[in-house]
């Protein structure tokens, strides 16, 4: 169990190192980063996101990574066995500074009881995605993915804007605050419910949210008044969603999209039942943890039987990814699978090309490096319109948190010349430090989730987790700087295998052939899964690319 701690994590600026190189000083930043109260949701916890995803398995062992990173030479590498630091072996200067393996248990074991079990115990850590691999950059990490996922449902639906239209969802923790801004950004309304105060403050105090309500009379009606004057606006409104969607529907408020993104994946830590505040909820979870799960279930069920009713009377309905319809089938809402998952809705042709939530962050912590990096990805994809709109909306809209940092997506083929290009730009001292780059494990190639991002595989091969581990051992053996592995990122225990993979460039020959390899590899690896499960466009797009399936045809 982790104790909290009262120092405030910040990761060290400028460009003196605090280790033996930058790979090592970068993952000591990316660490410190994760923690800093600016990013991490609960950082006394050493929580970063996502329901309780953490950055190390408890204080004891952050102290420990920051040591040995510290220690670590150029030619070694540190394995980290969930979110604590195990060995050190001598391997190589093309070899990955750190592996990391979270949260994985064998599968006949892989549920919640078992993982709170051995959490208790302290041999274990909930890594989510970039919390337990070290490249979580704040809320805009899901910003253009949220964002491409509402325009992409505007345009199916609504005529390519969201326009007069409202949004209904819940949940704005890490990735869920990005909801209200990435509605806005496509000009809807939306109504984003959260039980807890303290995090739409947050989203207020970032911009990702314009206004707090704690009335559902009032959130109706400032939302339909914006409606009717075609204006966008983010309404945070205080409550528990599953209380509020059946009272919606009971005042007959149907809205035009509904959604969620409260941390459903994890019934004890993530999601609030029904009928009891804040308090009490954490008071029940501590006193009688059985109890608190058997609700929170039911009041899934409840949430996912409004937003069905929702979809009968006309509403776009659709899960993000927290696997609440899951829940709420076991709970016995037979029908909760009848509203799709996000990613066969709107996001599957983008993995198709390798695309997906790329990033990247500025060491030296000078937010000049990420807009000069801006300015190189308008020139550079001058013709892309979407992208370079989304790149100055980027930077009107959206604060830093922690380190400078940006994400857009790009595909196979683009990521690599852009690594190619920031390298140059480092080597050649217009940036004025390293940059890391790195990706979302919510990617093309390296999640097997049947519930999100494999779910409706063309060749029924949703549940086949060969490939995230196939992404990871080739982007080690291609050289990335650190690479994790990990269990039941987003949608829980038992739901999901991901890797993840973050490359330095230090403007080193080294560090431009490492790019090139892992840039190409790991989304290489999305174009291939999709291509092998039968899509037209990854078939096309790895012919177009050169890419060599053996089988292929
Ligand atoms: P988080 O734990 O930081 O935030 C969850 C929020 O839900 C909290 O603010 C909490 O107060 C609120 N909440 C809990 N129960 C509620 C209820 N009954 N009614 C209203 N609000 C309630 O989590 P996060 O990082 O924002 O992630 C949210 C979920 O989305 C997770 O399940 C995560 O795995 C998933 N996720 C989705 C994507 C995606 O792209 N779709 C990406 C990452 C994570």
């Amino acid at each position: 169990m982790s104790q909290t701690l009262s120092k405030v994590i910040r990761a060290p600026r400028g460009t003196s190192l605090n280790t033996k190189g930058w790979i090592q000083e970068a993952a000591l930043r990316m660490l410190m980063n994760n923690l800093d109260p600016e990013v991490a949701e609960h950082p006394d916890k050493l929580v970063v996101y996502g329901g309780i995803g953490k950055a190390a398995r408890n204080w004891e062992s952050f102290e420990s990574i920051v040591e040995t990173l510290k220690k670590l030479e150029e030619n070694e590498t540190l394995l980290i066995q969930s979110g604590k630091p195990i060995a050190v072996f001598r391997t190589h200067k093309d070899a990955p500074r750190v592996l990391l393996a979270n949260s994985n248990l064998v599968p006949a074991w892989a549920n919640w009881s078992t993982f709170y079990d051995l959490d208790k115990k302290g041999l274990f850590m909930y890594g989510q995605m970039t919390a337990g691999s070290w490249i979580y950059i704040g809320s805009q990490g899901i910003v253009q993915g949220t964002y491409e996922t509402f325009a992409e449902c505007a345009r199916q639906h609504f005529g390519g804007t969201l326009k007069g239209t409202i949004t209904v969802t819940a949940g704005v923790g890490g990735m869920g605050g990005a909801q209200p801004l990435a509605v806005t950004m496509n000009d809807g309304v939306v109504i984003a419910i959260d039980v807890d105060r303290s995090r739409i403050e947050k989203r207020i105090e970032t911009r990702y949210c314009e206004t707090l309500v704690e009335s559902l009379d009032e959130a109706i009606q400032l939302a339909l008044d914006a409606k009717k004057g075609g204006r966008a606006l983010s309404i945070g409104l205080l409550g528990n969603a599953a209380e509020i969607l059946p009272e919606m529907l009971r005042r007959n408020f149907v809205p035009d999209i509904v959604t969620d993104q409260t941390s459903a994946h994890d019934p004890l830590n993530g999601y609030l039942p029904i009928g009891v505040t804040l308090e009490e909820g954490g008071e029940l979870r501590r006193n009688n943890p059985e109890e608190y799960v058997k609700r929170s279930k039911a009041s899934m069920a409840v949430h996912v039987q409004a937003m069905l009713d929702m979809k009968a009377k006309g509403a776009i309905v659709f899960d993000y990814g927290n696997n609440i319809r899951q829940v709420a089938f076991d709970e016995g809402v037979k029908n909760a699978f009848d509203f799709p998952g996000f990613v066969p809705a709107y996001i599957r042709p983008q993995f198709c090309e390798g695309k997906g939530p790329f990033r990247w962050a500025a060491l030296s912590g000078d937010p000049q490096d990420i807009y000069k990096t801006d300015e190189m990805i308008l020139r550079e994809f001058a013709d892309n319109k979407q992208l370079c709109k989304w790149i100055k909306m980027a930077q009107e809209r959206i604060a830093f948190q922690g380190l400078p940092a940006r994400i857009c997506w790009l595909g196979y083929g683009e990521r690599a010349r852009v690594g190619k290009i920031i390298n140059d730009m480092v080597a050649s001292g217009e940036l004025s430090a390293p940059i890391v780059i790195g990706r979302d494990h919510l990617d093309a190639g390296s999640v097997a989730s049947p519930n999100r991002e494999t779910e409706s595989m063309k060749d029924g091969s949703d549940a086949i987790a060969d490939w995230p581990i196939l992404n990871a051992l080739v982007n080690t053996a291609s050289g990335a700087s650190w690479v994790s592995v990990h269990h039941g990122g987003g949608v829980g225990m038992g739901y999901s295998l991901h890797a993840g993979m973050v490359v330095v460039a230090d403007g080193t020959e080294d560090a431009a052939r490492r790019l090139e390899r892992v840039l190409t590899t790991d989304p290489g690896m999305g174009v291939v899964r999709h291509a092998d499960a039968g899509y037209d466009l990854a078939i096309e797009t790895a012919k177009n690319k050169g890419i060599h399936m053996p089988m292929l045809g």
